[in-house]
C-alpha cells in the first residue's frame, strides 16, 4: 500500500480483508460442491444441492455459508439427517484464508491470483484426502487460469510491471513438472502423475514469486509430506503399501512458499 494513503491504510487493508473474507464464505460453499461433485463427474452447477437422504432442495436460506449450519444444529431442516462439520468448516476455513491472503498480499493485481490458488488448493487437498486424485477437470484448466491470472499480476496495470516474474513462473512449472516427473519415475509408488501435472501449477505460482519460494515451497511440501508418512508407520496407522496423498502437502508446501520463501531464504543466505 502506497505511503500516501496515510493512516487510512490501516483500515483500509482491514476493510479489504473482512469484505473478501466474507466472498470467501461463499466460495468456500461452492468448494463443498466442488469437492463432492467433480470426482463422481457431475455438473457443478445442476442440479441445486439437496438432502442426499430424504431429497429436499436445500432452501436459499439454510444455504447460508456457516450460519445455516449453526441455526439447524447440523441436521436436515426436513428429515433431520445429520449435515457433516465439515462443509461448515470448509466454509469458515476458506473465508479466513481469503481474508489472510488479502491481509498479506494487499489489494492489488497480485491478489486474484493468490485467491484463485487458495481456493483450488483447499479443493485439490479434500479432494485427494477424500479419492486419493487430482481430477484434470481441476488441475488442467488451472494452467490456463493461473497463466492468465499471474499474467495480470506481472502486468500490474497503473503500475511497475514486472515481467520477468512471468518468465521465472514458466521456469517454476517447468521445473517442478519435470523434477516430479522423474520422481514417478523412478519411485512410481511414491506418488502418481496427477502429482506431477499440480506441480507445474504450484511451479507457476512459486516461481512467479521467486526463486526463494520456489525453494522453499518445494523443500516444504517434502519435509511436511515425509513427517506425515513416518509419523502413520511408526505410528502403524499406514504400511508401506497404503499410499499417502502427497497432493495435500504439496499444496500446503506452496502456500508456505508464497508467504515465507523470500523471507526464508533471505535469511539462510545471511548465514553462509
Ligand atoms: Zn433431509
Amino acid at each position: 500500500m502506497p505511503a500516501e494513503y496515510g493512516v487510512s491504510a490501516g483500515v483500509l487493508d482491514a476493510t479489504a480483508a473482512v469484505v473478501v473474507g466474507l466472498f470467501g464464505l461463499l466460495i468456500g460453499s461452492f468448494l463443498n460442491v466442488v469437492v463432492w461433485r467433480v470426482p463422481r463427474g457431475e455438473s457443478i452447477v445442476s442440479p441445486p444441492s439437496a438432502c442426499p437422504r430424504c431429497g429436499h432442495q436445500i432452501r436459499a436460506r439454510d444455504n447460508v455459508p456457516v450460519l445455516s449450519w449453526l441455526v439447524l444444529r447440523g441436521r436436515c431442516r426436513d428429515c433431520g439427517e445429520p449435515i457433516a462439520r465439515r462443509y461448515p468448516l470448509v466454509e469458515a476455513g476458506t473465508g479466513l484464508a481469503f481474508a489472510l491472503a488479502t491481509w498479506l498480499v494487499g489489494l492489488s493485481w497480485t491478489l486474484p491470483a493468490v485467491l484463485y490458488l487458495v481456493a483450488v488448493g483447499i479443493a485439490l487437498a479434500l479432494i485427494d484426502l477424500d479419492v486419493h486424485r487430482l481430477p484434470d477437470a481441476i488441475v488442467l484448466p488451472s494452467y490456463l487460469v493461473a497463466g492468465a491470472l499471474l499474467a495480470l499480476a506481472s502486468w500490474n496495470p497503473g503500475g511497475v510491471s514486472d515481467w520477468p516474474a512471468l518468465l521465472r513462473a514458466a521456469i517454476g512449472a517447468a521445473v517442478l513438472f519435470v523434477v516430479y516427473f522423474a520422481i514417478v519415475l523412478v519411485y512410481p509408488a511414491g506418488m502418481g502423475f496427477g502429482d506431477v501435472k499440480l506441480a507445474g501449477v504450484l511451479g507457476m505460482y512459486l516461481g512467479w514469486f521467486g526463486w526463494g519460494a520456489l525453494a522453499f515451497g518445494w523443500f516444504a511440501a517434502f519435509l511436511l509430506g515425509g513427517a506425515f508418512a513416518i509419523g502413520l508407520l511408526v505410528t502403524r496407522r499406514a504400511n508401506r503399501k497404503s499410499g499417502v496423498p502427497f497432493g495435500p502437502w504439496m499444496i500446503l508446501g506452496a502456500f508456505a512458499g508464497v508467504v515465507a520463501g523470500g523471507p526464508v531464504l533471505g535469511w539462510y543466505l545471511t548465514l553462509l
